[in-house]
């Protein structure tokens, strides 16, 4: 057993623990809002998922999830919540609309919010039912366990780059071998 079985045995317990406590950010705009609410309420509990505490901060949240129609003028609002939250951080869409505009189709609304922002999972349905939206966040909690959200790959692509780039000295003084 190497370095290698021993950091990925780690990352996998971190990965599991950050999928059992979820932050979210709901950033609700339309009438998807009642059935979030609705997801959220007792009878369907996502509190069971680990995900039930809303933060009205991007900076205490890690997954923003996105409620109802996005127009043109609300999209470089929701990018800066979304750079402003912590990472590693994802996002779902929730309902058509978030997902492709819905039935919206004019100039002022949005064909989805992956136009500004990478979206994890969408939700389909308008609105989609509790059952769904639960059911899309467990795709989402697979993904984390995967190191598979879009944020986390950026973060393991970034993390290489740095290490290739403390290296290159060290390659130029031939201390390490150079792979042609
Ligand atoms: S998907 Fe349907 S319910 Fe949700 S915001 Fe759009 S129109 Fe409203």
């Amino acid at each position: 057993m190497g370095v290698e079985f021993y950091t990925s045995k780690l990352a996998d317990a971190v990965n599991w623990g950050r999928k059992y406590s979820l932050f979210q950010y709901p950033f609700v705009t339309a009438c998807c809002g009642m059935e979030f609410m609705a997801t959220a309420a007792s009878k369907y509990d996502m509190a069971r998922f680990g995900a039930e505490f809303p933060r009205f901060s991007p900076r205490q949240a890690d997954l923003l999830i996105v409620v109802g129609t996005i127009t043109e003028r609300q999209g470089p609002v929701l990018k800066r919540v979304y750079d402003q939250m912590c990472e590693p951080k994802w996002v779902v869409a929730f309902g058509v609309c978030a997902s492709t505009g819905g039935f919206y189709q004019n100039y002022s609304a949005m064909p989805g919010c992956d136009q500004v922002i990478p979206v994890d999972v969408y939700i389909p349905g308008c609105p989609p039912r509790p059952e769904q939206v639960l059911d899309g966040l467990m795709l989402l909690m697979d993904r984390i366990q995967r190191g598979e959200g879009h944020n986390q790959i950026r973060g393991k692509l970034r993390h290489e780059a740095e290490v290739a780039k403390k290296a290159l000295p060290a390659r130029a003084a031939g201390h390490l071998p150079v792979v042609k």
